[in-house]
């Protein structure tokens, strides 16, 4: 259920009203916005009667909310949600762009790749230190030593960190050093993760499952918005189709789709999406022409030599040009890019 409050409400009022809400039994989320206060009230059982909520003095209108993810629901928040990331704003008018290799490898590496990123307009630095791979023999990333050097050419470029957490014993860690925390596709449906998740305050980006509908995705989204931390960024990476031409299949239609049923910003991954180099552009450009609030992009000086992704990651040069034709794309649709 959804509480819409006046407009100008006291904030005694509210308390007030939250304190009765809590005596229903309800859990109560609340979001301030520009407008209106809104109240979300958890658990709330089919033969509620909605009219004792609407009575209280200072409620303007109540909302059942139908879907299954409440907090993550447009319902419960109409503006979309703008997480500031030390001042880096995502969902905002600002288009933001993420960029960096699959893998940290080395220092040389990060600090090369990390210059042409912010040469290019790319305000967030990505790399994985914890790498979900499908082999166990493949590359599973440097860990803490991968943290650092990530951290330290981030600092020297003045970009903003985002890499992966696999599990709960990580979180502390990888908190130290990053801004974004990231969750793989792969772990999207580990529930008890996503609430430890809910407990942290750095904000979460959300990868798609492999396999997961959007309503899925948002219910995943609603575990960590229901432990405790609102800042929810999805990311939409490609899924598992019957197609075997791509690596995956990007899904666009889910841009408008996520806009319209949540509040929380969402990015394209078309590095993932597509996993082919030569396509990642155009899917880029498709993903900021469907909505997207920012892209992240793999880019390697050297992808023969990657350690992982190497065959979907631009070389420099395309990912400059890249940056040159979402500028055009962004401002055909009011929005802009650094
Ligand atoms: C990645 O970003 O490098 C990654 C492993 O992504 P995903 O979880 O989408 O496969
Ligand atoms: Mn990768």
């Amino acid at each position: 259920m959804v509480i819409v409050l006046e407009s100008g409400i006291a904030e005694k009022q509210v308390e007030e009203i939250i304190r009765v809400l809590h005596d229903h039994g309800f859990d109560v989320h609340r979001s301030t916005g520009v407008q209106h206060t809104v109240l979300g009230a958890i658990g709330v059982h089919p033969e509620f009667d909605h009219r004792q909520i609407e009575l209280i003095p200072g409620v303007a209108e109540v909302l059942r909310v139908t879907e299954p993810f409440k907090l993550a629901s447009r319902a419960f928040k109409r503006e979309g949600s703008i997480i500031d990331i030390g001042g880096v704003h995502i969902g905002g008018t600002e288009v933001v762009v993420m960029a960096g290799p699959c893998s940290v490898e080395n220092e040389d590496q990060i600090n090369t790749i990390a210059k042409y990123v912010k040469d290019a307009g790319a305000k967030i630095l990505r790399g994985g230190a914890f790498k979900p791979r499908t082999s166990p023999y493949s590359f599973q990333g440097l860990g803490e030593d991968g943290l650092k050097m990530l951290r330290a050419a981030a600092n020297h470029y003045q970009l903003k960190v985002i890499t992966e957490v696999m599990d709960k014993s990580q979180i502390d860690l990888v908190e130290r050093y990053a801004d974004i925390l990231q969750i793989g596709a792969r772990n999207m449906q580990n529930y008890t993760f996503l609430k430890d998740l809910g407990k942290t305050s750095k904000p979460i980006m959300l990868k798609r499952g492999l396999a997961a509908t959007i309503e899925e995705w948002l219910m995943s989204a609603e575990y960590i918005l229901s432990s405790g931390n609102p800042n929810v960024i999805l990311c939409e990476r490609g899924i598992r189709t019957f197609e075997t031409a791509t690596r995956n299949t990007m899904d666009i239609s889910a841009i408008p789709v996520v806009k319209k049923k949540s509040h929380l910003p969402i990015i394209a991954d078309p590095s993932h999406g597509i996993g082919i180099r030569d396509k990642v552009i155009p899917m880029a450009r498709a993903a900021i022409a469907a909505g997207a609030d920012g892209i992240m992009v793999e880019v390697h000086h050297d992808p023969d030599h990657a350690k992982s992704d190497g065959a979907q990651s631009l070389f420099p040069d395309q990912f400059s040009q890249l940056m040159k034709e979402a500028r055009i794309i962004a401002q055909a649709i009011e929005r802009t890019i650094a």
